[in-house]
């Protein structure tokens, strides 16, 4: 009896073993643990998992749970401190209140002395995964998307879904505080952007060869068990879920369609380091398609967003295309700038202006429905695979440009706005003194 028993449990524990270690296909995680180094990705092997199908809803049952904040305060001073907690706790809130979350979405946050007052810090997705599209490309997807797909089997999770570290040696403003200096960043908008990056709004698109924009080459970056003398397959360049839905004007075509050709370079093939693949790409035709890109992505108006959901033309938000050179960073991944700074669809473009509040902007912006996160904001956002709540009214045509009169005097001049704003690059935002 005993033993036929222990016969019993150890069929048991094969069938269970085997049923949690299958399948066991790895894909190629990108994890970026460092927001503030942007070039500091690590290559990772994810395994396949299984999870049982459920149904589509909330796991807590108050919304604002769905988004923690896990908060390290480095600093010595409990005031701040607690302001910063309660202004991701805030911008928690904004962004819950917009979208439907199914899984919650873990936010780790480091507040700490930076080595420079000009680097305000960085949000980002901490694991980016590989996900076959419905078009049949497999692009890369931030882990915060994936788990509100509610898949049945998708690469491992990492334990944080987002990572944000900002700098106390900024000058940064916080709700409730006196009014806004000249100086001082609002820092509720400041996270709202960057949480913004590390929920997906951000593009593969970079200007990784002289003049020329490709999707980031993640083949050569540092792997778990990498060996320096090993040649690298190079896997084909690989987009972002924000990418699927980028068109070229005039042209009208997707950038997705240029990634077919310039995957005829070399797919598959073997490079002995970064450096043999670089000059070998430099010399090969699809450099010159790369080159064409390039030219789009400096030209402005010609980079749009077409939001899955609508075919309107209205709906289309215009990406930043009017940097020439090209910024890595704050080109293709930000709405344009001069199009939408004063405007509800402020947000996401790579400026701040400093001495302006969120509720200023909002102001500005028109004081639409929606506050922060606006309409085409949220068209984005559900293009990627959110779930989003629209608040009604939501009028269409909110994106009117603001008349000029109420835009303040001393921030319509062009030098003296570029002169009191920060850039924000993905993976690092720096103050900047008079760039442009
Ligand atoms: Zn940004």
């Amino acid at each position: 009896m005993k033993k036929f028993s222990l016969t019993l449990i150890t069929i048991y524990l094969f069938f269970a073993i085997t049923l949690v270690s299958i399948p066991s296909i790895l894909a190629q995680c990108i994890d970026q643990p460092f927001p503030t180094q942007p070039n500091k990705n690590l290559a990772v092997k994810c395994l396949t998992v299984k999870q049982p199908i459920k149904k589509l809803k909330s796991q807590v049952s108050n919304n604002t749970d769905m988004l923690e904040i896990r908060f390290d305060c480095a600093i010595n001073d409990e005031t701040i401190c607690a302001k910063v907690k309660s202004t991701f706790e805030e911008a928690g809130r904004i962004i819950t209140s917009a979208l439907t979350l199914y899984t919650q979405i873990i936010v780790n946050v480091t507040f700490r002395e930076m080595m420079s007052p000009a680097i305000l810090g960085s949000a980002r997705p901490f694991r980016s995964m590989p996900l076959k599209d419905d078009d049949g490309i497999e692009r890369l997807y931030p882990q915060s998307l994936v788990k509100q797909l509610q898949l049945t089997s998708h690469p491992e999770f990492a334990p944080v879904d987002i990572v944000a570290d900002f700098n106390s040696l900024v000058a940064l403003w916080f709700e409730g505080d006196p009014p806004i200096t000249s100086k001082q960043v609002g820092f509720l908008e400041l996270i709202l952007h960057e949480l913004m990056h590390g929920l997906g709004f951000v593009s593969a698109w970079g200007d990784y060869f002289p003049k020329a924009a490709t999707p980031e080459v993640n083949d050569f970056i540092e792997s778990e068990n990498s060996n320096s003398k090993a040649m690298t397959v190079f896997g084909g360049f690989q987009e972002k879920a924000f990418d699927k839905y980028l068109v070229i004007f005039p042209d009208n075509v997707t950038t997705s369609s240029y990634i077919k050709e310039l995957n005829k370079f070399a797919d598959g093939s073997a490079f002995k380091n970064f450096d043999d693949f670089y000059v070998k790409f430099i010399a090969s035709p699809q450099y010159l398609v790369a080159k064409e890109i390039y030219n789009h992505f400096v030209t402005p108006k010609s980079l749009v967003f077409k939001p899955s959901v609508s075919d309107k033309e209205e709906d289309w938000t215009y990406l930043e295309t009017t940097l020439n050179p090209f910024e890595r960073g704050s080109s293709v991944s930000h709405v344009d700038n001069m199009m939408y700074t004063n405007t509800s669809d402020f947000l996401m473009t790579y400026r701040q202006e400093l001495g302006r509040t969120l509720n200023d902007n909002i102001g500005i912006g028109g004081n639409y429905a929606g506050g922060a996160i606006s309409y085409k904001l949220r068209l984005i956002l559900e293009s990627l695979g959110y779930t989003v709540n629209y608040p009604s009214p939501f009028p269409s045509n909110e994106t009117d440009p603001v008349t000029e009169n109420s835009i303040p005097t001393s921030l319509s001049t062009r030098n003296f706005a570029y002169q009191s704003s920060i850039a924000y690059i993905v993976g690092i935002v720096m103050i900047i003194n008079a760039l442009l």
